[in-house]
Protein backbone atom coordinates (compact mmCIF):
# COMPACT_ATOMS: atom_id res chain seq x y z
CA UNK A 1 0.00 0.00 0.00
CA UNK A 2 1.60 3.45 -1.17
CA UNK A 3 0.21 6.30 1.50
CA UNK A 4 -1.35 9.20 -0.19
CA UNK A 5 -0.15 12.40 2.10
CA UNK A 6 -1.75 14.72 -0.63
CA UNK A 7 -5.66 13.24 -0.20
CA UNK A 8 -4.82 12.72 3.68
CA UNK A 9 -3.70 16.15 3.93
CA UNK A 10 -6.53 17.56 2.32
CA UNK A 11 -8.93 15.79 4.87
CA UNK A 12 -7.23 17.34 7.23
CA UNK A 13 -7.78 21.01 5.16
CA UNK A 14 -11.43 20.68 4.65
CA UNK A 15 -12.23 20.26 8.80
CA UNK A 16 -9.40 23.43 9.41
CA UNK A 17 -11.08 25.73 7.47
CA UNK A 18 -14.59 24.84 9.05
CA UNK A 19 -12.84 25.51 12.50
CA UNK A 20 -11.02 28.69 11.53
CA UNK A 21 -14.27 29.79 9.69
CA UNK A 22 -16.74 29.22 13.11
CA UNK A 23 -13.45 31.11 15.30
CA UNK A 24 -13.29 34.07 12.34
CA UNK A 25 -17.12 34.12 13.41
CA UNK A 26 -16.35 34.83 16.81
CA UNK A 27 -14.00 37.30 16.11
CA UNK A 28 -11.28 35.08 16.62
CA UNK A 29 -8.31 35.35 13.64
CA UNK A 30 -5.56 32.50 14.24
CA UNK A 31 -2.03 33.68 12.93
CA UNK A 32 1.15 32.07 12.92
CA UNK A 33 4.43 34.23 12.83
CA UNK A 34 7.03 32.61 11.37
CA UNK A 35 10.95 33.75 11.68
CA UNK A 36 13.18 33.06 8.37
CA UNK A 37 16.63 33.78 8.25
CA UNK A 38 17.94 31.26 5.70
CA UNK A 39 17.75 32.20 1.83
CA UNK A 40 18.30 28.48 0.53
CA UNK A 41 15.94 27.83 -2.09
CA UNK A 42 14.74 24.99 0.07
CA UNK A 43 13.53 27.01 3.03
CA UNK A 44 11.69 29.36 0.94
CA UNK A 45 9.92 26.87 -0.77
CA UNK A 46 8.78 25.13 2.84
CA UNK A 47 7.91 28.46 4.04
CA UNK A 48 5.40 29.15 0.61
CA UNK A 49 4.03 25.03 1.34
CA UNK A 50 2.79 26.10 4.48
CA UNK A 51 1.77 29.98 3.08
CA UNK A 52 0.03 28.63 0.55
CA UNK A 53 -1.91 25.63 2.58
CA UNK A 54 -2.90 28.72 5.65
CA UNK A 55 -4.89 30.73 2.63
CA UNK A 56 -6.50 28.14 1.45
CA UNK A 57 -7.54 27.57 5.53
CA UNK A 58 -7.73 31.46 6.21
CA UNK A 59 -5.36 31.18 8.77
CA UNK A 60 -2.72 34.23 8.82
CA UNK A 61 1.04 33.56 8.00
CA UNK A 62 3.04 36.08 8.41
CA UNK A 63 6.77 35.53 7.55
CA UNK A 64 9.10 38.08 9.16
CA UNK A 65 12.75 37.62 6.91
CA UNK A 66 15.81 38.18 8.91
CA UNK A 67 19.26 38.40 7.81
CA UNK A 68 21.18 35.22 9.65
CA UNK A 69 23.83 37.17 12.03
CA UNK A 70 20.70 39.28 13.51
CA UNK A 71 20.46 36.97 16.26
CA UNK A 72 19.74 39.46 19.26
CA UNK A 73 16.95 41.22 16.64
CA UNK A 74 15.16 37.73 16.11
CA UNK A 75 14.86 37.45 19.69
CA UNK A 76 13.40 41.30 20.11
CA UNK A 77 11.21 40.11 17.54
CA UNK A 78 10.13 37.31 19.87
CA UNK A 79 9.59 39.06 22.77
CA UNK A 80 7.21 41.08 21.33
CA UNK A 81 5.46 38.47 19.51
CA UNK A 82 5.09 36.39 22.68
CA UNK A 83 3.43 39.71 24.29
CA UNK A 84 1.04 40.38 21.25
CA UNK A 85 -2.64 38.71 22.20
CA UNK A 86 -3.21 38.97 18.13
CA UNK A 87 -0.09 36.27 17.63
CA UNK A 88 -1.54 32.65 18.20
CA UNK A 89 1.69 31.24 17.62
CA UNK A 90 5.44 31.32 16.57
CA UNK A 91 7.79 29.19 14.66
CA UNK A 92 11.27 30.23 13.72
CA UNK A 93 12.18 28.30 10.27
CA UNK A 94 15.03 26.09 10.43
CA UNK A 95 18.39 26.04 10.11
CA UNK A 96 19.14 29.14 11.96
CA UNK A 97 22.46 30.32 13.83
CA UNK A 98 22.44 30.37 17.34
CA UNK A 99 19.22 28.08 17.17
CA UNK A 100 18.74 26.92 21.20
CA UNK A 101 19.24 30.91 22.11
CA UNK A 102 16.28 31.68 19.81
CA UNK A 103 14.03 29.25 20.28
CA UNK A 104 14.30 29.10 23.89
CA UNK A 105 12.72 32.54 23.93
CA UNK A 106 9.40 31.84 22.22
CA UNK A 107 6.62 31.26 25.05
CA UNK A 108 5.71 27.33 25.71
CA UNK A 109 1.85 28.47 24.71
CA UNK A 110 2.74 30.33 21.57
CA UNK A 111 5.85 27.32 20.65
CA UNK A 112 3.53 25.52 18.47
CA UNK A 113 6.34 23.65 16.97
CA UNK A 114 7.33 22.17 20.56
CA UNK A 115 11.12 23.43 20.12
CA UNK A 116 11.02 25.14 23.43
CA UNK A 117 12.74 22.94 26.63
CA UNK A 118 9.11 23.59 27.90
CA UNK A 119 7.39 21.30 25.42
CA UNK A 120 9.62 18.54 24.92
CA UNK A 121 10.01 18.23 28.77
CA UNK A 122 6.00 18.00 28.33
CA UNK A 123 6.86 15.12 25.77
CA UNK A 124 8.49 13.53 28.52
CA UNK A 125 6.68 12.99 31.05
CA UNK A 126 3.32 11.56 28.32
CA UNK A 127 1.30 15.01 29.09
CA UNK A 128 2.33 17.00 25.87
CA UNK A 129 1.13 20.61 25.13
CA UNK A 130 1.83 19.89 21.32
CA UNK A 131 3.90 17.24 19.23
CA UNK A 132 6.45 18.44 17.01
CA UNK A 133 4.05 18.80 13.57
CA UNK A 134 6.41 15.49 11.84
CA UNK A 135 6.03 13.44 15.01
CA UNK A 136 2.45 14.28 14.73
CA UNK A 137 2.17 13.23 11.65
CA UNK A 138 4.29 10.16 11.35
CA UNK A 139 1.88 8.89 14.41
CA UNK A 140 -1.03 9.77 12.52
CA UNK A 141 0.00 7.77 9.54
CA UNK A 142 1.09 4.97 11.11
CA UNK A 143 -2.41 4.71 12.95
CA UNK A 144 -4.03 5.00 10.02
CA UNK A 145 -1.82 2.45 8.28
CA UNK A 146 -2.35 -0.07 11.05
CA UNK A 147 -6.06 0.52 10.56
CA UNK A 148 -6.12 0.31 7.15
CA UNK A 149 -3.48 -3.52 7.07
CA UNK A 150 -3.76 -5.06 9.99
CA UNK A 151 -7.63 -3.52 11.04
CA UNK A 152 -6.15 -2.76 15.17
CA UNK A 153 -7.64 -0.34 17.47
CA UNK A 154 -6.24 2.87 17.98
CA UNK A 155 -6.28 3.09 21.74
CA UNK A 156 -4.34 2.95 24.45
CA UNK A 157 -0.96 1.06 24.16
CA UNK A 158 -1.80 0.35 20.47
CA UNK A 159 1.86 -0.44 19.51
CA UNK A 160 1.94 -3.21 21.54
CA UNK A 161 4.56 -6.19 20.31
CA UNK A 162 5.81 -3.71 17.57
CA UNK A 163 9.93 -3.74 17.06
CA UNK A 164 10.34 -0.28 15.80
CA UNK A 165 13.47 0.95 14.19
CA UNK A 166 13.73 4.81 13.74
CA UNK A 167 16.96 6.61 12.43
CA UNK A 168 17.48 10.02 12.99
CA UNK A 169 17.97 11.32 16.13
CA UNK A 170 17.46 14.97 16.35
CA UNK A 171 15.15 17.47 19.03
CA UNK A 172 12.76 18.18 16.54
CA UNK A 173 11.79 14.06 14.77
CA UNK A 174 13.95 11.25 15.98
CA UNK A 175 13.95 11.78 19.88
CA UNK A 176 10.45 12.92 20.78
CA UNK A 177 9.18 10.23 18.27
CA UNK A 178 11.05 6.87 20.29
CA UNK A 179 9.53 8.16 23.63
CA UNK A 180 6.12 8.39 22.00
CA UNK A 181 6.28 5.29 20.31
CA UNK A 182 7.52 3.38 23.64
CA UNK A 183 4.73 4.84 25.45
CA UNK A 184 2.52 3.59 23.33
CA UNK A 185 3.92 0.23 24.04
CA UNK A 186 6.28 -0.41 21.42
CA UNK A 187 9.81 -1.26 21.94
CA UNK A 188 11.82 0.96 19.45
CA UNK A 189 15.63 1.20 18.66
CA UNK A 190 16.79 4.44 17.86
CA UNK A 191 19.50 4.71 15.39
CA UNK A 192 22.08 7.78 14.51
CA UNK A 193 24.58 8.06 12.23
CA UNK A 194 27.61 6.51 14.52
CA UNK A 195 25.12 3.07 14.80
CA UNK A 196 27.16 0.53 13.70
CA UNK A 197 24.73 -2.32 12.93
CA UNK A 198 22.49 -0.28 10.97
CA UNK A 199 21.27 -3.35 8.35
CA UNK A 200 20.77 -5.74 11.28
CA UNK A 201 18.88 -3.13 13.01
CA UNK A 202 16.79 -2.01 10.06
CA UNK A 203 15.98 -6.39 9.50
CA UNK A 204 14.59 -6.79 12.59
CA UNK A 205 11.88 -3.94 12.67
CA UNK A 206 8.26 -4.11 12.20
CA UNK A 207 7.82 -0.44 11.65
CA UNK A 208 11.11 2.18 10.24
CA UNK A 209 10.92 5.08 10.36
CA UNK A 210 14.13 7.27 8.72
CA UNK A 211 14.64 10.77 9.35
CA UNK A 212 17.81 11.71 8.10
CA UNK A 213 18.14 13.03 4.81
CA UNK A 214 20.52 10.65 3.93
CA UNK A 215 19.66 9.88 0.07
CA UNK A 216 18.75 6.14 -0.26
CA UNK A 217 20.57 5.08 3.22
CA UNK A 218 17.97 2.00 3.63
CA UNK A 219 18.05 -0.48 0.72
CA UNK A 220 15.77 -2.99 -0.22
CA UNK A 221 18.38 -5.78 1.29
CA UNK A 222 17.45 -4.34 5.20
CA UNK A 223 14.49 -4.06 5.18
CA UNK A 224 11.62 -6.71 6.75
CA UNK A 225 9.49 -8.47 4.28
CA UNK A 226 5.64 -6.92 4.87
CA UNK A 227 7.56 -4.29 7.07
CA UNK A 228 5.85 -0.95 7.03
CA UNK A 229 8.17 2.06 6.28
CA UNK A 230 7.84 5.65 7.20
CA UNK A 231 10.07 8.06 5.17
CA UNK A 232 10.78 11.11 6.44
CA UNK A 233 14.01 11.90 5.17
CA UNK A 234 14.32 14.97 2.29
CA UNK A 235 17.21 15.84 -0.03
CA UNK A 236 18.24 16.36 -3.75
CA UNK A 237 20.39 13.99 -5.53
CA UNK A 238 21.59 14.39 -9.10
CA UNK A 239 20.11 11.69 -11.23
CA UNK A 240 20.49 11.85 -15.35
CA UNK A 241 21.46 15.73 -15.05
CA UNK A 242 18.09 16.49 -13.11
CA UNK A 243 18.21 16.92 -9.56
CA UNK A 244 15.73 14.76 -7.87
CA UNK A 245 13.67 14.91 -4.70
CA UNK A 246 14.76 12.02 -2.42
CA UNK A 247 13.74 10.14 0.39
CA UNK A 248 16.03 7.98 2.67
CA UNK A 249 14.68 4.65 1.77
CA UNK A 250 15.11 3.26 -1.50
CA UNK A 251 11.64 3.12 -3.83
CA UNK A 252 12.56 -0.77 -4.42
CA UNK A 253 11.65 -1.82 -0.56
CA UNK A 254 7.83 -0.98 -2.11
CA UNK A 255 8.04 -4.89 -3.33
CA UNK A 256 8.82 -6.14 0.31
CA UNK A 257 6.67 -3.62 2.20
CA UNK A 258 2.83 -4.10 3.67
CA UNK A 259 2.73 0.05 3.86
CA UNK A 260 5.25 2.79 2.41
CA UNK A 261 5.08 6.81 2.33
CA UNK A 262 6.70 7.97 -0.54
CA UNK A 263 8.84 11.27 -0.91
CA UNK A 264 7.44 13.60 -1.93
CA UNK A 265 3.87 13.52 -1.36
CA UNK A 266 3.69 11.04 1.38
CA UNK A 267 4.77 12.76 5.27
CA UNK A 268 5.43 16.21 3.93
CA UNK A 269 2.07 17.23 3.10
CA UNK A 270 0.69 15.74 6.65
CA UNK A 271 3.59 17.87 8.00
CA UNK A 272 2.16 21.17 6.72
CA UNK A 273 -1.44 20.35 7.78
CA UNK A 274 -0.49 19.44 11.59
CA UNK A 275 1.53 22.26 12.04
CA UNK A 276 -1.63 24.71 11.39
CA UNK A 277 -3.57 21.86 13.58
CA UNK A 278 -1.30 22.62 16.27
CA UNK A 279 -1.94 26.14 15.90
CA UNK A 280 -5.72 25.70 16.22
CA UNK A 281 -4.73 23.31 19.10
CA UNK A 282 -3.00 26.39 20.32
CA UNK A 283 -6.78 28.20 20.78
CA UNK A 284 -9.45 25.42 21.19
CA UNK A 285 -7.21 23.95 24.10
P1 LIG B 1 19.03 16.50 11.51
O1 LIG B 1 20.11 16.81 10.53
O2 LIG B 1 18.82 17.37 12.69
O3 LIG B 1 19.24 15.01 12.04
C1 LIG B 1 19.61 13.99 11.19
C2 LIG B 1 19.79 12.72 12.00
O4 LIG B 1 20.12 11.68 11.10
C3 LIG B 1 20.91 12.78 13.04
O5 LIG B 1 20.48 12.22 14.25
C4 LIG B 1 22.01 11.93 12.43
O6 LIG B 1 22.80 11.24 13.40
C5 LIG B 1 21.21 10.94 11.61
N1 LIG B 1 21.99 10.42 10.49
C6 LIG B 1 22.68 11.11 9.55
N2 LIG B 1 23.32 10.26 8.71
C7 LIG B 1 23.03 9.02 9.13
C8 LIG B 1 23.41 7.72 8.70
N3 LIG B 1 24.23 7.55 7.66
N4 LIG B 1 22.95 6.65 9.39
C9 LIG B 1 22.13 6.80 10.46
N5 LIG B 1 21.73 8.02 10.92
C10 LIG B 1 22.18 9.10 10.26
O7 LIG B 1 17.73 16.40 10.62
P2 LIG B 1 16.15 16.56 10.96
O8 LIG B 1 15.79 17.97 11.15
O9 LIG B 1 15.72 15.55 11.97
O10 LIG B 1 15.57 16.08 9.55
C11 LIG B 1 15.89 14.82 9.04
C12 LIG B 1 15.37 14.68 7.63
O11 LIG B 1 13.97 14.77 7.65
C13 LIG B 1 15.85 15.79 6.68
O12 LIG B 1 15.99 15.25 5.40
C14 LIG B 1 14.69 16.78 6.68
O13 LIG B 1 14.62 17.52 5.48
C15 LIG B 1 13.54 15.82 6.79
N6 LIG B 1 12.32 16.39 7.36
C16 LIG B 1 11.18 16.18 6.68
C17 LIG B 1 9.99 16.65 7.19
C18 LIG B 1 8.73 16.37 6.43
O14 LIG B 1 7.72 16.93 6.76
N7 LIG B 1 8.75 15.47 5.46
C19 LIG B 1 9.97 17.36 8.38
C20 LIG B 1 11.16 17.54 9.10
C21 LIG B 1 12.34 17.03 8.57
Amino acid sequence: MIFDGQSFAEKKEIKLKEQVAQLRQRGVVPKLVSILADQSKETELYVSLKAKFAEKVGIVYDVHRFDGSQTAAIIDFIRKANRDPSVTGIMVQLPVANEQEIVQVITPSKDIDCLSGENLGLVMIGRPRFLPATVRAVLEILAYALQETENREITGRWLTGKNICVIGASVIVGKPLAILLSDLGATVTLCRSTTSNLAETVQRADILVSATGVSELVTREMVKPGAMVIDVGISKLLREGKFRVMGDVDRRVLEKTSFFTPVPGGVGPVTVACLFENLLDAILT
